[in-house]
This record gives structure tokens, sequence and C-alpha cells, in this order.
């Protein structure tokens, strides 16, 4: 009797709901099963090789990947092909994720942060141009450029490929969080002389973990495979001119992503689904505003972003809203803190116009995953309205 009297008045505690978790669709046991029975347990095979083709007849006609070990090995390649040395340095997206600029102090190289621009949250061109000036004036060309499409929003590749033209600096495009994302019709990971994909386990897709490197110049990826596999030159024993990376995805890795690419565009139609969910009923509310869509623009809205101006919402900060969400075990995250204002950055070079420091300070990233049920984000667009509605 007084068990059962306690289990009444216990709290229920609800379900779980993460901010962005794997979803398989159905097949990738399947190609991991083949990879079995036929033995190819290793970083090389069928499913890599099938992967790749999957993945470079999504992106463009031509284009070649070479499937790595994560997003990260890409980036840490692509900044090897282009020759970046001790010294050197790299211009990078600010705000974004330590990713993107830890292959630069890989390479002993200086980053160079360059703030956004308030469209699309990205690199901002006029200031990249600047930085690139000022530079130039300090006796040092940037020797590459690493935009970032933040939570799968294009970056304004356009104006920043002009830039990059006129200075003659290659480009790295950082499309891991943008696989499926396009501009007029060109799709993110396609546009810059090399890019990164993420195939880590909170992305669009999966492969638990994983990356992949992309460029219309097949002997640069020629050149990537072999540097990922320990370059190891051709002969009969292991002969080295050059220092390799261990750096390819195993066959059984892509055979999660060869599932993940059947579902991919299911996969975006349902992020752009639930971000339009959560605009419609939260858009309204005082103060609250959502990471804008330029014309042309196509987001895989990888991760819905959400700007709370408590000057609004009465007195309703982003950190009420977090902490509000989480005591209804609601996992929600702040927006990615710029790398110009990251402890471990904080004695290099950045050029900044404070626009994503007031997008870390008010911003938050709602559950997103395609995995998520109505009734879930129901839960948290009840609770948010809730806390607002209150004050
Ligand atoms: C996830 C991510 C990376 C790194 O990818 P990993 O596969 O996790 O190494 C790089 N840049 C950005 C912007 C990311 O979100």
């Amino acid at each position: 009797m007084i068990q059962e009297e306690i289990r009444e008045t216990e709290p229920k505690i609800s379900k779980k709901i993460w901010l962005s978790s794997p979803h398989m669709g159905g097949n990738e046991l399947n190609y991991i099963h083949e990879a079995f029975d036929t033995n190819w347990v290793a970083p090389l095979g069928p499913n890599v090789d099938g992967f790749e083709c999957d993945l470079a007849s999504y992106l463009k006609d031509g284009v070649s990947v070479a499937a790595l070990s994560s997003g990260t090995a890409a980036i840490h390649l692509a900044l090897i092909l282009i020759g970046v040395k001790e010294g050197d340095e790299v211009i990078c997206q600010s705000f974004t994720f330590s990713a993107s600029a830890n292959p630069i102090i890989y390479q002993k190289a200086t980053p160079i942060f360059v703030d956004s621009e308030a469209d699309t949250w990205n690199m901002c061109p006029v200031l990249l141009k600047e930085a690139i000036k000022d530079r130039i004036s300090l006796g040092k060309k940037p020797k590459a450029i690493i935009p970032v499409h933040l939570y799968g929003m294009p970056s304004k590749m356009e104006e920043i490929l002009a830039v990059a033209k006129e200075y003659q600096i290659p480009v790295i495009e950082d499309a891991a969080e943008a696989l499926g994302s396009h501009f007029n019709g060109k799709k993110m990971g396609t546009l810059g002389a090399l890019a990164a994909l993420s195939f880590n386990g909170n992305k669009i897709i999966t492969t638990s973990g994983g990356g992949a490197i992309v460029s219309e110049n097949a002997a640069i990826i020629e050149k990537a495979r072999f540097l990922a596999t320990q370059a190891r030159d051709n002969a009969p024993h292991y002969e080295h001119s050059h220092i390799g990376y261990n750096y390819r995805m195993s066959n059984i890795c892509a055979g999660i992503g060869r599932g993940q690419m059947e579902v991919l565009d299911e996969r975006v139609n349902k992020r752009r689904e639930i971000f339009a969910f959560y605009e419609e009923h939260l858009g309204k509310l005082p103060g609250i505003s959502f990471q804008p869509e330029a014309d042309g623009a196509f987001s895989n809205r990888w991760l819905t972003a959400m700007i709370v101006n408590s000057s609004l919402t009465g007195g309703i900060t982003r950190e009420d809203i977090r902490l509000s969400l989480a005591t209804c075990n609601i996992e929600s995250r702040p927006l990615w803190k710029p790398m110009h204002l990251q402890p471990v950055f904080e004695d290099y070079p950045y050029y900044d116009n404070n626009v994503s420091r007031v997008l870390f300070n008010n911003g938050l990233c709602l559950p997103s995953g395609s995995n998520l049920e109505k009734e879930d984000l129901e839960r948290v667009v009840t609770k948010i309205k809730e806390l607002i509605n209150k004050a």
C-alpha cells in the first residue's frame, strides 16, 4: 500500500529529448552483414568505394570523394594538400565548432579568425577582405580560407569566392554541418577548392564517426587517399617518402553511410519540417527569432537555432529557456562559442564586428533530430511558450 502511494506521488520523468541523435534508415545492417560475410572488416572495401560513389553522385557530376575517419581529418588533409606549413596563416570563420580551427594548429600554422555577418551568421565577406588586406600589409598573405555553413546554412560563397579569387587564396569549405544544403542549386561541399564533410553521430546523417574530403580535382583526392593510408609508396615492401596518416574510413562504418545515403533527402525534409514547426509556433512570440534563410539558399536545417532578445521577452533569457527545458529532460544548447573568445585561441589575431558574440550570448539550438515525434516538438514548444507568456 505504502509503496503504491509513493509511486503515485513521484513526479513522472518524461522521455529524454535529445538535441540531435542518430537516426538509422533500415538498410545499414544489410551493408554491414555483407561486409562480415565477405570479411571486408578493414579500412577499405566495397562499402567504402560504394559510399564514396554515392556521395559523389549526390553532390555533383565529376566530383571526387575520399571517405575518412572524421571531418576533422578531412580539414587536416585539406590544409596539407594546399601546402599549409609551420608559420603560415590560415583564415578561419570564428563562429564555428573548434574542429574547423584545430587542424590549423596541427600544421603549426596560425589561425586568423574572421567574424560573421547577420544575414547567414557565417563568415562576413567584407571583413574577410579587410582581414586579407591587413595580413598582407603586415607581411603575410594567408594560405587558405575556411568558411563554414553553420547549422546547415550556406555561407555567402559567391562573395567569399570572389574575394578569394582576387587574392588567389584557395578556399576549404567546412561543410561538416551542411550535407544536403544548396545555394541556387549548387550543393554545399562542391564550391571550394576542397571541402570537408562530417558523419559524426549528431550530424544530418552518420557513420557513427566519419568524414569525407571532396574536390573536383581527382588527382588531389587520389593524393588525399594516399596520405590517409599511411603514405605507402608503390613498392612490394613498405616504402615511404612522405609522412602519412591513418585517416581512412572503415568498411563497416561506410556500410552505415550507404544505408544513410538512401534516406538523406528524407532526413533533410524532416529537419526542415522541424524548423518550420518551431518557427510557426514560437516565431510570433515577442523577442524570439530564427536563423534566416536568404533568397537562393536552401539549408538542411541541421539544427534549429533560435535567438532570444530578453529586452522583448519580459526578461526571459536564452539561459532561462535552456535551464527550464533541462528540468523537463529536454536537451538544448547555446550556439557555438566563437573561436576568438575561446581560451585556447585567445592569443591569435581576429577581425571582430561583434556579430558572433551577440549571437552566442542570445542563441539556443533546439532539439532537431529527424527521429523526433510531433509530441516531442509539442513538449518543447509548450514549455517555451509557458515561460515567455508567464513573464
Ligand atoms: C562536426 C564538425 C566538424 C568535425 O567533424 P568530425 O567528424 O566530428 O571530426 C568540423 N566542423 C564543423 C563545423 C562541425 O560541426
